[in-house]
């Protein structure tokens, strides 16, 4: 359903309700013939999908009586985009923020966070998740020792995977099966697949109890994990190579967060990535579909086009004219401009064809 029309009260009245887009050049390069469609997040008022949990579990703290305006200072541990979502809605509400945060997340992050009014406290990237060096146990100390501190731990907070179960996965099914077949544009008028990255697994635990309760139970859900993170199942698939570092933020665990649910048949199947190719797949993404997404995007559609081209499942649905696969891309380009990922892929020396031909026709080298 399209958004009724009217003004909203507030940044976080436009949370969430994003689009699901085709991307029919990336399934056409790829020889597919399912619907490849990308759940683009970066639309949502703070810029990913974090908000939508960031605004439930504020909303929960605050029905709870958990929060008090002018005095509570929300703590949390996060990869950025849930402490974006938090100082948003913060900034709104009238709370305090310090996010604590590992250094590899980028500087657009952490400047976001500042301009939301949000203190930001640099931890260790290489730090075990349950050492008191850790954005956890940073956070972890500051809630013991600050008046009225409180961390809501996305980490451990239904509300997280609830946030998902409620808004993220029904607006798939709407909008999937709002669109009609037809003879140019097939569709199974279901949701077949779902591929999402997991961090703290919230997103693809929601959206699979969604679309598996309400939906469709036979629907395939999809996790990815980069390479260097234990998250994945079976547990062999995180061996090789071990524990090297991995520059995609937002995604990847060095321990399996509560709210990654491990309840057998909700989430099928999983799918490790490397930099290398969500890096690669956040450029066509951008050059071939217009897609401002983020690294971790790159690592879900990577991640979708070799399942449904290196599996038995995967590819009987790659061969299946209509059917859906949605693929999850939690957040934008601009969070990443300073990356050197970002500069090498975009800034490079090598002169395209038409840089060429600019530099003869101005005379410049
Ligand atoms: N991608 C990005 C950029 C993120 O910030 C996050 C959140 N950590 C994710 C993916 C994964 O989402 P979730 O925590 O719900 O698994």
């Amino acid at each position: 359903m399209p958004r009724p029309a009217g003004i909203l009260d507030n940044a976080l009245a436009a949370v969430g309700n994003t689009p699901l887009i085709r991307l029919s050049k990336i399934a056409e390069q790829e020889g597919l013939k399912c619907n490849l469609l990308g759940k683009l997040e970066y639309t949502s008022a703070g810029g990913s999908v974090k908000d939508r949990i960031a605004k439930a579990m504020v909303e929960a703290a605050e029905r709870e009586g958990k929060l008090i305006p002018g005095k509570s200072v929300v703590i949390e541990p996060t990869s950025g985009n849930t402490g974006i979502g938090l100082a948003m809605a913060c900034a709104i509400k009238g709370y305090s923020v310090i996010i604590t945060m590992p250094n590899k997340m980028s500087l657009e992050k952490e400047a976001t966070l500042r301009a939301l009014g949000a203190e930001v406290v640099r931890t260790p990237t290489e730090a075990a998740w349950d050492s008191p060096e850790s954005h956890i146990g940073v956070a972890k100390k500051l809630e013991k020792q600050i008046p009225y501190g409180i961390i809501l731990d996305q980490y451990r907070n239904e509300n997280n995977p609830l946030a998902h179960e409620l808004t993220t996965g029904p607006e798939i099914i709407a909008d999937v099966t709002a669109t009609p077949s037809t003879p140019e544009r097939p569709s199974s008028g279901q949701v077949d697949v779902v591929v999402a990255g997991a961090g703290t697994g919230g997103t693809v635990t929601g959206i699979a109890r969604a679309i598996k309760k309400t939906h469709n139970k036979s629907a395939t859900i999809v996790a990815c994990d980069p390479q260097g993170s234990i998250l994945a199942l079976p547990a062999e698939l995180n061996k090789t190579p071990t524990n090297v570092p991995y520059i995609v933020e937002g995604i990847g665990y060095d321990f399996v967060p509560d709210v990654l649910s491990r309840e057998p048949g909700l989430i099928d199947t999983w799918v490790k990535t490397s930099d290398e190719e969500s890096f690669a797949m956040v450029k066509r993404l951008m050059r071939s579909e217009g897609l401002l997404v983020g690294g971790s995007s790159g690592s879900a559609l990577a991640g979708a086009v070799k399942w449904l081209k290196g599996t038995e499942e995967g590819c009987r649905w790659a061969e299946k004219e209509g059917a859906n696969v949605v693929v999850l891309l939690p957040d934008g380009i601009r969070n990443y401009m300073s990356k050197p990922w970002f500069l090498e892929m975009t800034m490079s020396p090598e002169p395209t064809p038409l840089a060429q031909k600019i530099a003869s026709v101005l005379g410049t080298p």
